[in-house]
């Protein structure tokens, strides 16, 4: 018991010594309190009971005794009545005196009192008149205190003890005489003591016991010494059996005691359980009766309980206050020693700068100050020790350093004496000169020496070396295996402490790869990186040297421009892998069939070039371009593929067809730009008819930069008619370059090159401008549900802004976006799907009408169509040109009007020229048709006309 105390924490020890001796205290206060309060309780309740049994018991008694006597008077006074009649009777002479008084003797003998009791007189001097014991009758009782009482007072009650003659006890009596005078009679009713409860009128005190309560139900009672119940609240009859719980005969103690008091327990009728019972007693001698009064101590205690459970929860909140309170104090206790304990647990974990907390005085306060120096102490040697091996520790991190810097430098290093003899070499020095150490170690750095310096490079070594301690600089040395490398090579001077030389330390780094890669990086600035072969740079480079010495020399240089035709095909079908591959076996073909004085190079893409010197006249550059076309003859295998590839060759030759490498290639790239435009896989001479070609496009573009300033474009409407209506819905903007002198220039001319050179931009603009502008005048004439329909160009549609820009348009003009188509041909969606898909969303967005210009000529893939937001197909004129002879496009409008159909898009025929054509467009379902069967594409005045022309034939129609 004391080892597991001891276990215990302090702070709760102290709680539970706390609260044991709260606990005690109070409990044994409470027991105090309680036994007294139960003990004062005890003897109130007793003295109750006692004082109300007593109290019944005198009210009985003298409610009997006046009882009797009333009795007893009632029945004197009825016999003197008898007696007064006698002698009235005997006055008027009805009766003798002799006859009236034999009478009246008979008739008082004859009554009995109660059982025994009876009527006797007495003359006024004490002689017995009559009597009914034999021997009385004529008995002096004057001397007798008995005569003498009843011939002195001759009416009133008496109570004495008597025995008549024969009887050998004399037993208490009462008696009430009223004197009859004419007969000097003293008539005296005598009854005995044990008969009065039979001349009791018990209902004169019933009430008086009855209401006679104790305490909440104790209640008082009377029975008699027979036992039987003479009052009581409930029970009747006999008692002499009655038990009380433990079985004692409870009337048997009452009488055996016959004053006193007894608790027992008692179930009461209709009760389960028992209940502890006091009840006191009194006897009333005169009449053998008892007087109880009983009360159940149950009730008596009652506040004793209330006591205990104010008691109980005293102690309870007691407890509650001590717990937290014992608590507290032993927590204030035990807080220091467990800070304490705490601090000497964190020095244990190492910390050794803990200090415990010194505020506290008294025992605690001691030991923590004893810590505290002991942990100075501590702390202090603690920090010389560190101190000492930290500097141990890195002095041997630095020798590991030096060392590890020494084995694992790139860098070669020889260490050697002042005698130079290499005394330490490390690996990188036998990885680098293929001397192990023991090859080397005592002999002169000398063995690495190579014959590419002169003696006097190293002399001026050697005096750098003394004067300055230090010597630097590349130097070439050979290695074990003879060859002979650069290296860059730092000497330095060690000294010992006095200051005089003992050592010097060669560091080296091997620089022949260094060297090897500025090879090839010069290499790869002049060749291309795919086959080896010089790039532009490179090629331009020969080419001017070529024609340097053409220039001394007098011949010619034939420049050879190749482009692989359809080369993108190929790239995008098989992959840029394989087209890589093509390019290699191209420049690997090209390069062994050419001299190696001839330059091959690629320009870059699938363009290569080739520089042949020395050419005498044309027919050698013809010779050189079909050996040329040669080497495209054989197939080309591409990943177990034959590939037939072709090119396309431009020719130009120094000095015809340009003074310098520039010209002479660009002349070249354009010669062969014209074989492309003839059908590719031939070549072509760059000529004078090319040149002049050439300036007349550069004519053109002149004068179209200057036509859109001086605002020579113009735009004409193309009607679009409903078929089956013939109503107009909608134009087609068609620009026009209307020169000065009048004629009107066909966009097939011009739009190809402003695409080219970027005009096309500016003049979109221009045309979608006019347009909107076009339509705000329609609508004031009447022509307010018409659209127009302006062609893109990929150029135009890949602009950025171009959404912006035709948004701005429309509201610069004041145009709702419904009445604007676009007109775009697929191959210009196709460029770069995703942006176009972005693109057509906005449009469509706001409203704008998508139309695929030329449907038929290009991919025409159903797939694009159905996730573009496309609402018009416009079939390709050459369709409908040919569908009325040709049964085959006629299968493919049919078709594609079906098709349309199916994705929920309208379809226009454009260049309907005939009748026929138009039947048969009918036929297949065509809602709109464009063509010079109706309208040719005419000047806005011009389309006015036309469209009111047709408005009132169409109202006619209408009406
Ligand atoms: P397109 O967009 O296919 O325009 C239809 C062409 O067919 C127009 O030629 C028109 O005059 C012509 N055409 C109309 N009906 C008939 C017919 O029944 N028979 C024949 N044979 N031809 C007919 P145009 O005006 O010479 O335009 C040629 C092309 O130039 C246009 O082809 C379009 O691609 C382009 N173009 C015209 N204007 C513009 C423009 O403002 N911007 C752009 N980017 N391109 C334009
Ligand atoms: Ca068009
Ligand atoms: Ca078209």
């Amino acid at each position: 018991m004391a080892d597991w105390f001891q276990k215990i924490s302090i702070k709760y020890r102290l709680m539970a010594a706390f609260t044991v001796l709260f606990i005690l205290t109070t409990g044994l206060a409470a027991v105090v309190i309680y036994s007294t309060v139960r003990d004062s309780l005890e003897d109130n309740i007793l003295l109750q009971l006692e004082t109300s049994t007593e109290g019944i018991r005198d009210t009985v008694q003298v409610a009997a005794r006046v009882s009797i006597r009333n009795r007893l008077r009632a029945i004197a006074e009825k016999n003197v009545e008898i007696l007064q009649g006698f002698n009235e009777a005997v006055q008027t002479g009805e009766m003798s005196e002799v006859e009236a008084r034999a009478e009246a003797r008979r008739i008082l003998l004859s009554q009995t009192i109660g059982e025994t009791g009876y009527i006797y007189a007495m003359s006024g001097k004490g002689i017995v008149e009559m009597h009914p014991a034999l021997g009385m009758e004529g008995r002096d009782l004057s001397e007798h205190w008995l005569g003498k009482v009843q011939t002195g007072q001759r009416q009133g009650y008496i109570e004495y003890e008597w025995a008549n003659p024969g009887e050998r006890e004399e037993r208490p009596k009462a008696l009430y005489m009223m004197y009859f005078e004419p007969w000097d009679w003293i008539v005296s009713v005598s009854s005995y003591r044990s008969e009065f409860p039979a001349l009791v009128d018990i209902n004169d005190f019933r009430s008086v016991v009855d209401s006679h309560i104790i305490g909440k139900s104790g209640y008082v009672f009377i029975v008699d010494a027979q036992g039987d119940m003479i009052i009581h609240p409930w029970l009747q009859g006999n008692v002499t059996n009655t038990k009380g719980a433990k079985g004692s005969n409870l009337f048997q103690s009452v009488l055996e005691q016959g004053d006193g008091q007894i608790t027992y327990w008692w179930v009461d009728p209709g009760y389960m359980t028992p209940r502890e019972k006091l009840m006191v007693f009194r006897s009333v001698p005169e009449m053998d009766w008892f007087v109880c009064s009983a009360s159940y101590l149950d009730e008596v205690y009652s506040p004793l309980e209330r006591l205990r459970n104010l008691l109980l929860l005293t102690g309870a909140v007691v407890v509650l206050i001590i717990l937290p309170l014992g608590y507290y104090l032993g927590s204030d206790i035990a807080r220091p020693l467990k800070a304490l304990a705490g601090s000497m647990s964190q020095a244990e974990r190492g910390d050794l700068s803990v200090r415990a907390d010194v505020k506290c005085q008294g025992e605690v306060g001691e030991l923590a100050m004893r810590f505290n120096q002991y942990m100075s102490q501590l702390e202090g040697f603690n920090n010389d020790l560190k101190a000492e091996i930290d500097e141990r520790v890195k002095a041997e991190q630095q020798l590991k350093l030096f060392a590890m810097v020494f084995h694992n430098a790139l860098e070669g290093i020889s260490i050697t004496d002042t005698n130079g003899n290499m005394v330490e070499v490390n690996p990188s020095f036998t990885s680098i000169t293929g001397y192990t150490p023991e090859e080397v170690l005592g002999k002169n750095p000398r063995v690495l020496k190579s014959e590419h310096h002169d003696d006097d490079f190293y002399r001026d070594m050697w005096l750098n070396l003394q004067k300055e301690g230090r010597w630097h600089g590349e130097i070439w040395n050979r290695r074990k295996n003879g060859e002979t490398y650069p290296e860059i090579l730092s000497i330095s001077s060690v000294r010992d402490e006095d200051g005089e030389i003992c050592n010097y330390v060669a560091v080296f780094h091997d620089i022949s790869d260094m060297k090897l890669k500025d090879k090839q990086l010069e290499h790869q600035a002049y060749h291309d990186a795919l086959t080896g072969l010089p790039n532009r740079t490179l090629a331009q480079d020969r080419l001017s040297v070529a024609i340097a010495h053409a220039q001394r020399e007098d011949f010619k240089v034939a420049v050879l421009f190749l482009d692989i035709d359809n080369f993108k095909k190929i790239n995008d079908s098989m992959g840029h892998a394989v087209g890589d591959i093509l390019i290699q076996q191209v420049g690997e073909r090209l390069k062994n069939d050419f001299r190696d004085a001839d330059t091959v190079a690629r320009l870059g893409g699938d363009e290569f070039l080739i520089v042949v010197e020395h050419v005498e006249d044309e027919r050698e550059v013809i010779e050189l371009a079909d050996r040329l076309m040669a080497v495209f003859a054989e197939p080309f295998v591409l990943v177990n593929e034959e590939v037939e590839v072709t090119p396309s060759i431009g020719v130009t030759l120094y000095p015809d067809d340009g003074e310098d490498a520039d010209i002479l290639i660009k002349n070249a790239d354009m010669a062969m730009y014209q074989s492309k435009a003839k059908g590719k896989n031939v070549y072509f001479l760059f000529t004078q008819e090319m040149n002049d070609r050439i300036s007349r496009r550069l004519k053109l573009e002149s004068d179209m930069r200057q036509a859109i300033k001086d605002r020579q474009f113009t735009v004409y409407f193309q009607p679009k008619i409903h078929l089956k209506t013939g109503t107009v819905m909608g134009m087609e903007a068609l620009v026009r370059w209307a020169k000065p002198d009048g004629t009107i220039v066909s966009p097939a001319d011009f739009i190809p090159l402003a695409e080219e050179t970027g005009l096309i931009v500016p003049l979109g603009e221009f045309v979608l401008e006019t347009s909107c502008q076009a339509m705000q005048l329609l609508d004031g004439v009447g022509c307010s549900d018409i659209t127009v329909s302006v062609n893109l160009s990929p150029l135009q549609f890949e602009q950025e802004d171009l959404v912006d820009t035709v948004i701005a348009n429309l509201e610069r003009n004041g145009l709702p976006s419904k009445k604007l188509e676009l007109e775009i041909t697929e191959s210009t969606l196709m460029t770069d799907i995703e942006t176009s898909v972005e693109k057509l969303n906005l449009l469509s967005a706001r409203g704008i009408s998508i139309a695929i210009d030329d449907f038929g000529t290009g991919h025409s893939s159903l797939y694009y169509i159905k996730n573009f937001p496309i609402n018009v197909l416009k079939i390709d004129q050459s369709f409908v040109r040919d569908m009325t002879d040709d049964m085959s496009d006629a299968q493919i409008v049919e078709t594609i009007v079906l098709m349309a159909h199916n994705l929920g898009v309208k379809v226009v025929a454009e260049g309907v020229e005939t009748r026929a054509q138009l039947e048969l467009l009918e036929a297949y379902g065509c809602e709109m048709v464009q063509g010079y069967y109706y309208s040719k594409p005419l000047p806005l005045e011009d389309v006015i006309v036309y469209l009111q022309s047709k408005m009132a034939i169409c109202h006619e129609y209408v009406d």
